[in-house]
């Protein structure tokens, strides 16, 4: 039962995730007014509110006008559940609890702006809001400092700054056209704030293989090879991933290059 607590408590964060990235990108305020439906305008009243709940009680619609509610919202509250739920199952309230739950929140939050502004015609290219890159470097120095790993998070910020920076500079010099974008570099850097260099690697590598596969993918299917691909929700994928499975895959690997 106490679990499951958490659980809940997630979904509620999960909810409010869910309001920074639908006004974040548009420079709207994140704490006024209150959740309204996009189609009708109607207020939505707490009860149609309630994390996962609402959405399947009212079955994706709006309660007045009847316009469809995008997945997008059970969909934040669900992820932002499990993974608080399997942070707690790791760590119960240690520090490496808040510590994932901020870097992993704040990954969301830019990895699904990222991938929506990318779609959005108001938008050229997708993006990552700085409140979210720049900002998180706050968190990330602040559970540092309580760590006392200050030098680990400055070289991890400068690693990660410097991986994404020079292969996106270098292609520049060599072709003239813009390589990575710079809010994946500062989210990379923010990144390297919060885990330090090592696991960076292993972000790196992971998030471009999904990219690349996914890339792909989309370009056999939609035929389509000017769309420019986010790469934000890949490195938030991937630290997913290192956070949850890292230390399992890597002892595998190693496992494999020893045998
Ligand atoms: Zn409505």
């Amino acid at each position: 039962m106490g679990t499951f607590i958490i659980f809940i408590i997630g979904t509620i964060f999960g909810s409010f995730y869910n309001v920074i990235i639908c006004r974040l990108p548009y420079g709207e305020s994140i704490v006024t007014p209150s959740s309204k439906c996009p189609q009708c305008n109607t207020k939505i009243k707490w009860y149609d509110n309630i994390p996962i709940i609402s959405y399947l009680i009212l079955k994706g619609k709006c309660r007045n006008c009847n316009a469809s509610i995008s997945v997008q919202y059970p969909l934040i509250e669900l992820t932002t559940g499990l993974f608080t739920f399997f942070l707690y199952k790791m760590y119960g309230f240690d520090i490496n609890f808040f510590k994932y739950f901020v870097l992993l929140s704040i990954l969301l939050c830019a990895g699904v702006i990222d991938f929506k502004t990318a779609l959005d015609d108001n938008f050229e290219t997708g993006i990552i809001p700085n409140e979210l890159s720049l900002g998180g470097f706050l968190p990330g120095f602040i559970f540092a400092l309580i760590e006392k790993r200050i030098i680990v998070s400055l070289v991890g910020a400068a690693v990660g700054f410097l991986l994404l920076f020079l292969p996106g500079f270098i292609y520049k010099l060599l072709t003239g056209k813009e390589g990575m974008g710079g809010g994946d570099i500062k989210l990379f850097a923010m990144i390297g704030s919060f885990l330090g260099f090592k696991p960076l690697f292993f972000i790196l590598f992971a998030s471009s293989l999904l990219g690349a596969v996914v890339g792909v993918i989309f370009i056999a299917i939609s035929k389509n090879k000017d769309y420019p691909i986010p790469f934000g929700p890949f490195i938030g994928l991937a630290t997913f991933i290192y956070i949850f499975f890292g230390n399992t895959l890597i002892n595998a690997y190693l496992k494999i290059l020893t045998a």
